[in-house]
C-alpha cells in the first residue's frame, strides 16, 4: 500500500486510535469508512479524508470501507458511484470485500424507526417544512412542541407505516427525534429522521418512497458495520450528541465519532454543489476539466496519485480550520517531476531565427540530456537547422542590461546547440517582428565555449522544418480571489471566475513531442510540466495540458 513508503505520521487521531488500541477498547479492531454521498465527483478535499481514513486502517492492520452514502435519491447517481470507485482506486487505496450500500440497510434503518416510535423516542409530525423551521426556533429560545410529539404510539405506527405504503404526498409528514425543543443545539430539537420522496433511487428503484435523514443514517450505517472510529469533518461536531443518542436509543453497537478540520485550497471551490454549479453553467468542460480540483480534472491535468497523497500528508490533519495555499499542491508535482520527467523542447510563441552564416540546406543531429536530475534516462538527438524558433519573449529590441537573452548585438547559447549572435531584425509594416536574423560561431558546437567565453543567457529553440504543431492548454487560477466562496449573502461565487483561466496556443515543439502518447508528462525546458491529454488527442496529434509553470528566474536557469 502506497503509505508504508514513508515516515509515520502523527496526529491527535492517529494518538487516538494508539490509545484506544492500548486499552483494548474495541478488542484491538480498527475499522474506519470513507462514506461519500454520490452527488458529485470526488475533488482534492475529499483525498484528505480518504488518505486518512484508508491511511489510518492501513497502519494498524484494520480494515477501511468505501460506502456510499446514498440515502437521497433526488441528486445521486450511478455516474458518481463509477466515478468514485474509479478516483479512490487511482488514489492507490482498495477496500477488499468492504465496498457498501447505505441503501442496503433500508430494511434495517425501517425497522430502527419502527422500534423508536414503539419506545416513545419518536413521532410523526406534519408541519410544513416553514413551520417545521419556525417552531424550532433559534439557539438563544426554546423551540415549540408540534402538534404530533402527544400522538399516541399506535397512531404513530399506523401513520410510519402508510408513509412507506406511499399514501402520503411528500412533505406531508415527517418522522422525528422525540429529544429536546430547548437545548441550544439546534441539531437537538427534534431532528427529521425520515422524509417522504416519491423517488427513483439508482439502486432500490421505486421499493421506498421513504427515505431517511444524514443524521438517522450515518450512526446507523457506522454501527450496522462495526465501525471503530467514524471520521469525519468539523461541521459534523454539532450533529455528534445526536449520533450518540441514536445510537443508544437504537440499543445498538456504539462507534465514535471524531471530527477533522476540512481542507480548503486558495483560488478554488470545494463543495460539489458549486462545482455541479460550473459543469451544468458550462463555465468548465466537464467535472474532469483540468481547472477543477476534482480527481478526475487533477489526473486529466497530469497530477500523480503520489504526489496528491504527498500533499495530503503535508497538510495533516489538524481540529483548525484554515486555508491551505495552492502553491503546495504545485509544489509536490513539481518535486516529483523534476525527478522523472523527461525534458524536451517546445516553444509556445514562436519567433522565426534565420542563422545567416549556416549553410542552407544542412541538418544536424545534436545530443540533448533527457533528464539532468536522472542519468539514467539518457541522450536523445535534435535536429538542428539554419532555420529555428524560439520564443519571442527571449528577444528583445532595446534591451535593458538586466535582460540576458537575446537582442541585437548580443551573444546567447541555444540550448545543446551553439552560441549565436543576433546581427538584424526583420520587420512588418505594422512594426511587428517577422523574423530575427543571427550569425552562429561553429566551435561552439554542443553549447560549450572553446576559449573560455562567456554568455549570460541561453535560451530553448527547436527546428523549423522539423518541428511539429500541437495545441498546449495553459492554466491560470480558475477564480481571481483567494477565497471564492466567501461571498456577501446577495453575491455569487461565479463572478470571481477568472476570465483567462485557460489560454490556447499552438506550440512549435521537437519531434518527440509529437509522438507522445496520452497521459504522457514531461518538461518543455524553461515553461513548465506538461501532460499529454488523455481525452482529446489523437495519434501524431497530442493536446498538452500545461500542470504547473516552472517559474524559473532567468538568472537560476542552468548551464
Ligand atoms: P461537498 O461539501 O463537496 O459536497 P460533502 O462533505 O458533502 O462534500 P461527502 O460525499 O458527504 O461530501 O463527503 C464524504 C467524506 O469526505 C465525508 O466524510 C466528508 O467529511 C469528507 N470531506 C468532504 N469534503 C472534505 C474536505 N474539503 N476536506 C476533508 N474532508 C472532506
Ligand atoms: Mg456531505
Amino acid at each position: 500500500m502506497p503509505e508504508t513508503e514513508h515516515e509515520p505520521l502523527s496526529d491527535f487521531i492517529r494518538e487516538k486510535v494508539a490509545e484506544d488500541l492500548r486499552t483494548g477498547k474495541y478488542d484491538g479492531r480498527v475499522v474506519t469508512r470513507f462514506p461519500p454521498e454520490p452527488n458529485g465527483y470526488l475533488h482534492i478535499g475529499h483525498a484528505k479524508a480518504i488518505c486518512l481514513d484508508f491511511g489510518i486502517a492501513e497502519e494498524n492492520k484494520g480494515v477501511c470501507h468505501l460506502r456510499f452514502d446514498d440515502t437521497n435519491p433526488v441528486k445521486e447517481d450511478v455516474e458518481y458511484v463509477d466515478s468514485i470507485i474509479e478516483d479512490v482506486h487511482w488514489l492507490g487505496f482498495d477496500w477488499g470485500e468492504h465496498l457498501y450500500y447505505a441503501s442496503d440497510y433500508f430494511e434495517q434503518m425501517y425497522e430502527g424507526a419502527l422500534k423508536l416510535i414503539r419506545d416513545e423516542k419518536a413521532y410523526i409530525c406534519e408541519l410544513s417544512p416553514d413551520a417545521f423551521k419556525e417552531y424550532r426556533g433559534v439557539p438563544t429560545r426554546p423551540g415549540k412542541a408540534s402538534p404530533g410529539r402527544s400522538r399516541s404510539i399506535e397512531e404513530n405506527l399506523d401513520l410510519f407505516q402508510r408513509m412507506r405504503g406511499g399514501e402520503f404526498k411528500d412533505g406531508t409528514y415527517v418522522l422525528r427525534a422525540r429529544l429536546d425543543m430547548e437545548s441550544p443545539n439546534l441539531h437537538m430539537r427534534d431532528p427529521a429522521l425520515y422524509r417522504i420522496k416519491h423517488a427513483h433511487h439508482h439502486r432500490t428503484g421505486d421499493a421506498w418512497c421513504l427515505y431517511p435523514t444524514y443524521d438517522f443514517a450515518h450512526g446507523f450505517e457506522d454501527s450496522i458495520e462495526r465501525v471503530t472510529h467514524s471520521l469525519c469533518t468539523l461541521e459534523f461536531e454539532v450533529h455528534r450528541p445526536l449520533y450518540d443518542w441514536l445510537l443508544n436509543a437504537l440499543e445498538v453497537y456504539r462507534p465514535e465519532q471524531t471530527e477533522f478540520a476540512r481542507l480548503n485550497l486558495s483560488y478554488t471551490v470545494m463543495s460539489k454543489r458549486k462545482m455541479l454549479e460550473l459543469v451544468e453553467g458550462g463555465y468548465v468542460s466537464g467535472w474532469d476539466d483540468p481547472r477543477l480540483p476534482t480527481l478526475c480534472g487533477l489526473r486529466r491535468r497530469g497530477y500523480t496519485a503520489a504526489s496528491i497523497r504527498r500533499f495530503c500528508r503535508g497538510v495533516g490533519i489538524t481540529k483548525v480550520e484554515s486555508l491551505t495555499d495552492i502553491t503546495l499542491l504545485e509544489h509536490h508535482i513539481k518535486e516529483e517531476l523534476n525527478r522523472t520527467a523527461p525534458r524536451v523542447m517546445g516553444v509556445l510563441d514562436p519567433l522565426k531565427v534565420v542563422i545567416e552564416n549556416y549553410p542552407e540546406e544542412q541538418v544536424e543531429e545534436l545530443e540533448a540530456v533527457n533528464n539532468p536530475e536522472d542519468a539514467s534516462a539518457g541522450t536523445r538527438q535534435i535536429p538542428f537547422s539554419r532555420e529555428l524558433y524560439i520564443e519571442r519573449e527571449d528577444f528583445r529590441e532595446d534591451a535593458n542590461r538586466k535582460f540576458y537573452r537575446l537582442a541585437p548585438g548580443r551573444e546567447v547559447r541555444l540550448r545543446y546547440a551553439y552560441f549565436v549572435t543576433c546581427t538584424d531584425v526583420v520587420k512588418d509594416a505594422d512594426g511587428t517582428i517577422r523574423e530575427v536574423r543571427c550569425s552562429y560561431d561553429p566551435a561552439t558546437r554542443g553549447g560549450d565555449s572553446p576559449d573560455g567565453r562567456r554568455v549570460k543567457g541561453t535560451i530553448h529553440w527547436v527546428s523549423a522544418a522539423q518541428a511539429g504543431e500541437v495545441d498546449v492548454r495553459l492554466y491560470d487560477r480558475l477564480f481571481s480571489t483567494e477565497r471564492p466562496e466567501d461571498v456577501e449573502a446577495d453575491g455569487d461565487f461565479k463572478d470571481s471566475l477568472n476570465p483567462d483561466s485557460l489560454k490556447i496556443v499552438r506550440a512549435k515543439v521537437e519531434p518527440a513531442i509529437v509522438a507522445m502518447t496520452p497521459g504522457t508528462r514531461c518538461q518543455f525546458e524553461r515553461k513548465g510540466y506538461f501532460c499529454c491529454d488523455t481525452k482529446d488527442s489523437t495519434p501524431g496529434q497530442p493536446v498538452f495540458n500545461q500542470i504547473v509553470p516552472l517559474r524559473d528566474s532567468w538568472g537560476k536557469q542552468a548551464q
